[in-house]
């Protein structure tokens, strides 16, 4: 206890001895002179967040009360300090609060309401030093720190002032302003703060502007910029895109400084901000706009021409099923008015089509596009179409070279063939009904015809062959299928007019079908779960397939007839190269999952619609084998990439008769009676197929 008791007595001399030498250190006395009354005053320390400030006079007590000098408030509590000599005031400003104090007032206005000092705290004074000739302003620290919001504590074992500051005053005081406005001469604008900023932009119409909201900044230009009575800041631009900018503090609470560009014409902008973020940069692309569409003559030839405010960049897309070109022209709009389907008929155009597009994939969602589609004639080849510019405007003509002094109308399943002649002439007709072939002979110098080979590849026609035969031009049509003709014109006449039709009395020896049993020799294709090979079950299913379609009369051909190993290609070509009608393959399915079975069929998807599309043949056959199967519908199944059904030049099917890789279903596909039922079904899609098309 004792040995205790005289540590304890250390620790206390040594305690009383540390807050004794503090306070004394604080006890320091200075004289000053306040109210012509020189009096001896105890200065004392003043810590904000922690720092001591420093002052030429130093803070003191004066009727226990600490003052400190103006100078004290504008640098260390950051707000604005003004001293008006005349009136002898004191103006404190920061951004919620305003103290006006007057010497020796005891009134106060706080954002102009007046009011007492509060009871005991002195008024502020001018002081003058005893060691120096000039003068300060004192005011009462504690009063106008609270008023600012900052939170004062007195330590009076240690005769300290402490100053918190007020956070949220502070948070003010180092806001963004918004300093610069600069347009360069392409139009372009940066608009530039203190520090990095958000924003967000709206457009508006009528005048067409764009409106830039920046939150939690304040609008301080520094080039001098002054706002007029409404506080808006206006500079006036007068350049392509813009034609005047103006700026305002939108709203002080919460602050957002609003910048509205006013804009001169048509024109897309993207603003990106820098990597620091204190700097958006509006740039601007000029937008076309589609002033009109129309039927011309440029340079004796009839044209179809955009007209455009200024020439836009172009993606051009040949589409099918129906054919089409697709004109898109980038950066561009239409109005209303405009966007319409323009009857125009030249060539192998039938129609224009001309529509502000909704970006889809190809674009970016806020892309301006306009598309114009031209129709074309069925099945034409639309190389056949020629699109140059001239200046601002887009030509589209009809390749003047192959279609010269021919025309070719699609009426559905009715189309009419015309050869335009120089002078009334004769010809000669004659129709191949086995190689499917009409040849025209026309003499020389009764047309102007252009050698040479017009892909068509519409329903109806493969391609026109055009050559000079002795004094004539001779036009070889190559038909796809059966047709029916009638010669429309006149023995001799200035136009050779041949309408064709479907042949409605088709004979099924007048069909050429190619079946193709699909794998085979060392490509066995799936195998089940009990052993059997799929490329077994093809061959017996392409047989009886076969067999059926020969008692019917048809003519067919299958790719091979054995357990022959044949590649993809050599499947097609064989089909390709005798004309068939149409290419039918025949596989079944696999799958891991066990238990998926049913019937699928595939189709390429080019020719998804129009008339006797693939499409419409893989419909029809497996709508007729789920019907004479039962077998679960797998449905239908685009496949774009595969080979036999991407290179017959036919309309073709591939059917994926059950999954052999399923119990059930390998134990149906490989009964010869279910087969004679896939056999019915595939049969009875055919027969569908031909009487439609
Ligand atoms: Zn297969």
């Amino acid at each position: 206890m004792k040995k205790w008791g005289s540590i304890l007595s250390l620790l206390i001399v040594l305690l009383l001895f540390n807050s004794f030498s503090i306070a004394a250190k604080n006890y320091s006395y200075t004289t000053v002179t306040i109210d012509g009354k020189k009096q001896s005053v105890s200065t004392v320390p003043v810590l904000v967040d922690g720092q001591a400030i420093t002052s030429d006079v130093p803070p003191f007590i004066y009727k226990d009360y600490t003052m400190v000098p103006i100078r004290f408030v504008a640098e260390s509590l950051g707000s604005e300090v003004n001293w008006n000599g005349k009136s002898k005031t004191v103006t404190i400003n920061d951004s919620k609060k305003q103290i006006v104090l007057g010497i020796n007032s005891s009134y106060v206005y706080i954002n102009g309401q007046k009011q007492k000092l509060p009871n005991g705290v002195p008024s502020p004074k001018l002081v003058n030093t005893s060691n120096a000739n000039y003068s300060r302003t004192m005011i009462p620290l504690r009063f106008v720190s609270e008023t600012l919001g900052h939170n004062v504590k007195w330590d009076n074992e240690k005769r300290i002032a402490y100053i918190e500051k007020n956070k949220d005053i502070d948070k003010e005081i180092k806001e963004t302003e918004i300093n610069s406005i600069v347009v360069d001469s392409n139009s372009n604008i940066k608009i530039s703060a203190s520090s990095s900023f958000k924003y967000q932009a709206t457009d508006l119409t009528n005048p067409s502007r764009i409106v830039v909201d920046i939150p939690d900044t304040k609008l301080n230009l520094k080039d001098g910029s002054k706002a007029d009575e409404d506080g808006i800041v206006n500079i006036s631009v007068g350049k392509a895109y813009v034609d005047k900018i103006s700026a305002s503090q939108f709203s002080t609470n919460p602050s957002i400084t609003r910048i509205v560009i006013n804009l001169n014409e048509n024109a897309e902008y993207k603003i990106v901000p820098t990597n620091d973020g204190k700097t958006i940069e509006i740039g601007f692309t000029k937008l076309n706009k589609v002033e009109n569409v129309k039927m011309e003559t440029i340079n004796g030839q009839e044209a179809i021409v955009i007209y455009n405010s200024f020439k836009p960049r172009t993606n051009t897309l040949k589409l099918s099923n129906p054919n089409r070109i697709v004109l898109d022209l980038l950066d561009s709009t239409v109005d209303l008015e405009n966007q319409i389907n323009y009857n125009y008929q030249l060539g192998i155009i039938k129609n224009v089509r001309v529509s502000q597009f909704s970006p889809d994939s190809l674009y970016k969602p806020d892309d301006k596009v306009v598309r114009v589609v031209f129709d074309i004639q069925d099945g034409i080849n639309t190389s056949n179409v020629k699109i140059s510019s001239d200046g601002n405007k887009i030509i589209i003509m009809p390749d003047k070279n192959s279609w010269e002094g021919l025309k070719y109308e699609n009426n559905g399943n009715e189309k009419i063939f015309f050869i335009m002649a120089k002078n009334e002439t004769g010809y000669t007709i004659d129709y191949d009904t086995f190689k499917r072939v009409m040849e025209i002979n026309v003499p020389r110098e009764n047309v102007n015809l252009t050698s040479g080979t017009i892909n068509v590849n519409d329903n109806f026609v493969d391609r026109i062959v055009i050559s000079d035969n002795s004094g004539n031009n001779k036009v070889e049509i190559y038909f796809k299928k059966s047709i029916e003709y009638a010669v429309l014109s006149k023995e001799v006449d200035s136009e050779i007019k041949i309408k064709f039709s479907r042949d409605t009395q088709i004979e099924p020896k007048e069909r050429l079908i190619v079946i193709d049993p699909g794998h085979g020799g060392k490509d066995s294709g799936a195998i089940s779960q009990n052993g059997y090979y799929e490329k077994n079950v093809t061959i017996s299913i392409a047989n009886k397939l076969n067999e059926r379609l020969r008692e019917l009369g048809y003519n067919t051909e299958m790719t091979r007839y054995d357990d022959t190993y044949l590649g993809l290609y050599e499947r097609t070509d064989i089909a390709n190269k005798i004309n068939a009608d149409i290419f039918v393959s025949i596989h079944s399915n696999a799958h891991n999952d066990k238990s998926i079975s049913g019937l699928q069929t595939l189709y390429h998807p080019s020719k998804e619609e129009g008339d006797g599309s693939s499409y419409q043949l893989a419909k029809m056959i497996h709508e007729e084998v789920l019907k004479s199967t039962g077998l679960k519908d797998k449905r239908m199944v685009e496949r774009p990439k595969l080979a036999v059904l991407r290179t017959s030049n036919m309309p073709a099917a591939l059917i994926e008769v059950g999954f052999i890789s399923n119990l059930e279903d390998e134990k149906l596909i490989t009964d010869s009676a279910f087969q004679d039922k896939v056999v019915d079904g595939i049969i009875k899609g055919i027969e569908r197929y031909f009487a439609e098309y």
